[in-house]
């Protein structure tokens, strides 16, 4: 038998190795095996069983070992790699290392446990004579004799201090057998642990939710692969849509991954998942996967799904490649949020790849969100994915009150910058009397280089390309950063004339201060990337917040993420701005999802609740609209200008980034560079740029940018992958190729 493999060994390449006969019972297409690769042994991935009929079988290696008696990836997720490494340009056995966890890699089964027992005797004579010659073996022996029943190797060994060899000698005399027990499982135990999780009764579904579930175990029972985007309003019960998806599914035996963004922020929502879950299918675990598990716990979870024991993973981005088994839906929780985009090499983005692997299964992709990313939503318009919709609050709950707060008109009567505003002020002291508790949102999307007017609301922006123009320091300049279009920087406002133009963000503790400023008697609690960098802080602070022993938190939008809290009955925006003015094409997207979702954290219990939102352009469309949530005329909105200018969703975008130590060079080589793609593909792509990055420097390197916009993006990577192969780069200049890339910084 030969065998094709991908090593995974920094190369692209299939090389073929034959099969020694006793490896072949186990080996099958996508087996992990160690092969000979000039002169050292390396993992790899079986790609292929057999080879072309008059391939050179004499010469070839062997295969020289198959790490797990079963395949490490299904067919169907070497397939998803195969697609993977085509369209986010990224080397196959880079995307494999991804999908594949460290430790079931290096082949470790802490499952499995070795056993010493005693086979044969010795009399007196023969162990003295064993003693003298080789005592550890006497040692051993004497050991062995003297227990019930078999002992652990590695607590033997450990206990006697003998190496691995005397076992082996002891084992050929056929004195000693070693034989293999697995551990029994221990109870998964991890953070999610037993006092988070909250035992609920699952509550009746009201008519617009039965209809959904109806519509998606339809599609599920259909057996056909499907994508319906669930929009529902914040509070409108998406999440017992999923359970009663995934509980028809666990029932008819098949597989589920449930994707949240981020793990590490939302506790609170896995535990109850998680709990709910394991009452659908007690005899099944649901395993939970994020960046912070063990080795050990990462490899239990892997083999649990892998073997059938488990057949829900909920978990982060990289839990779509979970190896579950029957894999009938997926669920993508908040399918808008920029998190689930790797910002690093693979640049997947966790909900394309769902897609993408839900359609090579067959399965049903569930996508949910309050607010979802145009992308997704110009997807149902165009046919390609249904569409499902929970228009009202569960109890027909009423959604938040939204007091737009016109700061120019603050910042004119305190004749200067205001942190908070007299009305948010006012309203968190009452809150405080009331025993009521505040959340306080700053917008850290912020991007401080664009130009703002504190007394009209300006905002410069390209007449070309629609977005903010950055300023630049360096040469006192506003630049595009797409087009490259640039200008001296005004000192005055363009529209009013006023030289209040500022490019400035506020930070968690400034308004922390004013907050305290205001309100000196209560109890404040600041939650930002400092807090956040510790687990048990952050998890510390929401425990004393919902147990009502802080008043006001204050943190960046991500501490919002799925957190119920029913007393909280205020929540303010500080700084609507910041997101609307950055240079990115989908600035008004996330200024409008922002507002949504952050009013949607107001007035979860029985107490109405109300947004006040600060903002130096109380007109712009992402501001009005979120004051009724109506997302479908804002989606209306931005898609036609979308539209106008051809931006995602109407045709993708690849960012070519290009980093180096000298300005010039780097400039110099990019604009060679940009020719060579023109004259390569004529009018077949639209490219802009070259042009300088938004954040132009940094450490030391300077970054500059292209950006090609095609509808068929596998073909043109493929086709820039080559170019770039054969253009002469100096060593200095590194660069990376970004599909449908979500920062634009
Ligand atoms: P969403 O994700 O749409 O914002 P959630 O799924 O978090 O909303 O649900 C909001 C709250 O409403 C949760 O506390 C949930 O338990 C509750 N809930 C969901 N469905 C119902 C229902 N049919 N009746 C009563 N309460 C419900
Ligand atoms: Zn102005
Ligand atoms: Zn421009």
């Amino acid at each position: 038998m030969i065998v094709g493999v991908h090593p995974l060994a920094g190369f692209d390449k299939l090389l073929h190795y034959r099969v020694p006969d006793h490896l072949a019972p186990t080996l099958a297409v996508g087996s992990l095996v160690r092969v000979p690769v000039l002169r050292t042994l390396r993992l790899g991935v079986v790609g292929q069983i057999g080879a072309p009929a008059d391939f050179p079988a004499d010469r070839l290696k062997s295969v020289a070992q198959v790490v797990h008696p079963f395949p490490a990836l299904t067919e169907e997720l070497l397939q998803l790699a195969r697609w993977m490494a085509g369209y986010y340009a990224c080397p196959l056995d880079g995307i494999i290392e991804t999908m594949i966890p460290g430790a079931v890699r290096s082949g470790a089964s802490l499952k499995v446990e070795k056993l010493l027992g005693l086979a044969g005797r010795l009399d007196a004579t023969e162990l003295a004579a064993l003693a003298r010659r080789a005592p550890q073996q006497a040692r051993l022996y004497e050991f062995l004799a003297r227990q019930f029943k078999p002992q652990a190797k590695a607590l033997v060994l450990a206990r006697l201090g003998v190496t691995a060899a005397p076992v082996t000698a002891l084992v050929r005399r056929g004195l000693v057998t070693e034989t293999e027990r697995r551990i029994e499982r221990e109870a998964y135990r991890d953070e999610f642990s037993a006092e988070e999780r909250v035992a609920s009764v699952p509550p009746r579904l009201n008519e617009e939710q039965a209809a959904a579930v109806a519509a998606v175990t339809s599609h599920l029972s259909a057996g056909r692969f499907n994508v319906t985007l669930l929009h529902g309003v914040t509070g409108s019960g998406k999440t017992e849509v999923y359970l009663h998806a995934i509980e028809a599914v666990l029932k008819s035996g098949g597989g589920v991954i449930f994707l949240v963004p981020e793990v590490a922020l939302t506790p609170q929502t896995v535990a109850r998942l998680r709990s709910r879950l394991e009452s659908i299918a007690p005899d099944h675990k649901c395993v939970v996967w994020h960046s912070h598990l063990s080795e050990g716990e990462r490899l239990d979870g892997w083999l649990a799904l892998a073997n059938g024991e488990a057949r829900v993973v909920v978990g982060a981005r990289s839990a779509v490649f979970a190896p579950v088994k029957n894999l009938r839906l997926i669920v993508v929780d908040e399918e808008h949020e920029p998190a689930y985009k790797q910002d690093e090499t693979p640049r997947y983005h966790g909900r394309d790849v769902a897609v993408y692997r839900a359609k090579l299964n067959a399965a049903v992709c569930l996508l949910g969100s309050a607010t979802p990313s145009l992308e997704s939503y110009a997807n149902t318009r165009a046919g390609r994915y249904s569409l499902v919709e929970l228009r009202r609050r569960v109890d027909a709950r009423r959604l938040p009150h939204i007091d737009i707060v016109d700061m120019r008109v603050e910042v004119a009567r305190s004749r200067g910058l205001t942190t908070l505003s007299r009305r948010l002020a006012d309203a968190m002291r009452d809150r405080l009397e009331k025993r009521e508790q505040t959340i306080l949102f700053i917008n850290r999307r912020g991007y401080s280089s664009s130009m703002l007017c504190t007394e009209c609301g300006h905002v410069e922006e390209c007449a070309h390309c629609s977005i903010a123009m950055t300023y630049h320091r360096t040469d006192e300049t506003l630049r595009c950063h797409l087009c490259g279009e640039h200008r001296a920087a005004p000192l005055t406002c363009p529209k009013c004339r006023s030289p209040k133009i500022r490019w400035r963000g506020l930070g968690t503790q400034r308004v922390e201060e004013a907050v305290r400023r205001v309100l000196p008697r209560a109890r404040i609690e600041r939650m930002d990337t400092d807090t956040m960098g510790r687990k048990n802080r952050f998890r510390e602070i929401l425990g004393q917040f919902r147990a009502g022993r802080i008043d006001v938190l204050v943190g960046t939008q991500m501490i919002g993420k799925g957190l119920d809290f029913p007393n909280v009955t205020l929540v303010g925006l500080v700084d609507a701005d910041i997101s609307m003015h950055i240079p990115d094409f989908r600035a008004n997207e996330r200024t409008f999802q922002l507002l949504v979702q952050v009013a949607g954290r107001a007035g979860r219990g029985d107490r109405a609740g109300e947004v006040v939102v600060q903002t130096f352009t109380p007109q712009a469309e992402a501001i009005q609209f979120s004051r009724q949530a109506d997302y479908a005329a804002f989606a209306e909105a931005e898609l036609k200008l979308r539209h106008d200018f051809k931006y995602p969703p109407y045709r993708h975008l690849i960012q070519h980034r290009f980093r180096g130590p000298n300005a010039e060079k780097l400039k110099f080589f990019c604009e060679q560079w940009a020719r060579r793609v023109e004259q390569h593909f004529g009018a077949r792509l639209e490219l802009r740029g070259p042009s300088p990055a938004p954040i132009e420097k940094i450490k030391d390197e300077y970054r500059w940018q292209i950006w090609y916009f095609t509808s068929s993006v596998t073909k043109v990577i493929g086709e820039l992958d080559r170019l770039r192969g054969e253009f002469p780069w100096p060593n200095e200049i590194t660069q990376v190729l970004d599909s449908d890339p979500v920062s634009l910084m």
